[in-house]
């Protein structure tokens, strides 16, 4: 200590809001901070001198020692990816953190010291980053409610109409290149005009709930999928569905329907309950046409049921 600024340099050494520590060629420690004894819960005193990895024998062939060998021996610093190494150094934010192992969450940076008439040290610096982490983690737990509200209806909770038109662009691309048949059913609420009319808009509101989670239900493979289309207006793909298989389907959907027993006292069915009806299209394997012709011809099934009387299924194949 001949120079003045030494005893600064050590205060500032001390003071600095992070973990600090300085290696020897043969790895003991000869400088350790403040801020690492106070995480630590090691004074100066009990590991100057020592080998680091006596203090730390659980980073002993670790990335952290990869890291001091590279320093020390090849001359180049490493940054730990925090990602794959959250807290390496067991180092607590207090107490009754330390009494939970709750780790500070760490970036760590070893650096080589390049010593006037002596082998290399090398720094090691580990900074807390755990507000940055929980910041992280809560933009992603954010995102993911984002991103599931930008895909769901709002009333029913099921996929809505953006969601349908991505699952659709999919699943009719895998079933071109697969050369599989893939079915559309559009189911539409009867009558649904008078149900709001008669029964007040709310009435309306449960009643579309209602259906959409019985509906929804029933789908068993997880690449099916029912959206809300439109109002009172529901859309079902079923990739690799040939007509015979949807039209099974629908009649079970339609069915199921029927059996809510949702009372609807000015509908046209003698039962007096809410009913659906279903229109089909099925894009055969070999004949791949586009989204719209298929929606189109699903449409169209739909309008023949209900020209048929309603509360029934009717099919189209695209060609
Ligand atoms: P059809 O048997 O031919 O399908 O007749 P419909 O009365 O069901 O068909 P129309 O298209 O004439 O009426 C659909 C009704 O659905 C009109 C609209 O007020 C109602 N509707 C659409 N979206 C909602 C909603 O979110 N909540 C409620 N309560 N009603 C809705
Ligand atoms: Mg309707
Ligand atoms: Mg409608």
């Amino acid at each position: 200590m001949n120079s003045p600024r030494l005893p600064l340099l050590e205060s500032v050494f001390c003071a600095v809001n992070l973990g600090a520590i300085v290696l020897d060629h043969e790895r003991r420690i000869v400088l350790w901070n403040s801020w690492i004894s106070k995480h630590s819960g090691l004074e100066h005193e009990q590991v100057l001198g020592r080998d680091f990895f006596a203090v730390f024998p659980g980073l002993r062939g670790g990335r952290v020692d990869t890291a001091i060998q590279h320093a020390l021996y090849n001359n180049f610093a490493s940054l730990l990816s925090q990602t794959l190494n959250k807290a390496p150094f067991a180092l607590h934010a207090s107490r009754a953190a330390a009494a939970r192992d709750e780790r500070i969450q760490q970036a760590v940076e070893v650096t080589p010291i390049a010593v006037d008439g002596a082998p290399r040290h090398c720094l090691i610096q580990v900074s807390d980053v755990s507000i940055a982490v929980t910041r992280e983690k809560l933009l992603r737990e954010q995102t993911m409610v984002l991103r599931s509200q930008t895909f769901s209806d709002g009333l029913t909770g099921i996929a809505n109409r953006r969601h349908f038109d991505v699952a659709m662009e999919k699943e009719h691309r895998r079933a071109k290149r697969g050369a599989t048949p893939l079915s559309l059913l559009m189911i539409d609420i009867d009558h649904f005009k008078a149900y709001n009319d008669h029964y007040g808009h709310q009435k309306g509101d449960q009643c579309l709930i209602q259906v959409a989670a019985a509906l929804a239900d029933m789908l068993k493979r997880p690449c099916d999928l029912m959206a809300r289309y439109g109002g009172e207006e529901f859309a079902m793909i079923l990739p690799e569905t040939d007509v015979e298989q949807a039209m099974l389907m629908a009649e079970t959907i339609r069915a199921r329907a029927q059996e809510l027993a949702i009372p609807h006292e000015r509908t046209t069915d003698a039962a007096q309950l809410v009913t659906v009806s279903i229109g089909i299209a099925t894009q055969l394997p070999d004949l791949p046409v586009e989204i719209e012709a298929l929606i189109g011809a699903a449409d169209r099934a739909l309008y023949q049921a209900k020209r048929n009387g309603r509360n029934r299924v009717s099919a189209l194949l695209t060609h």
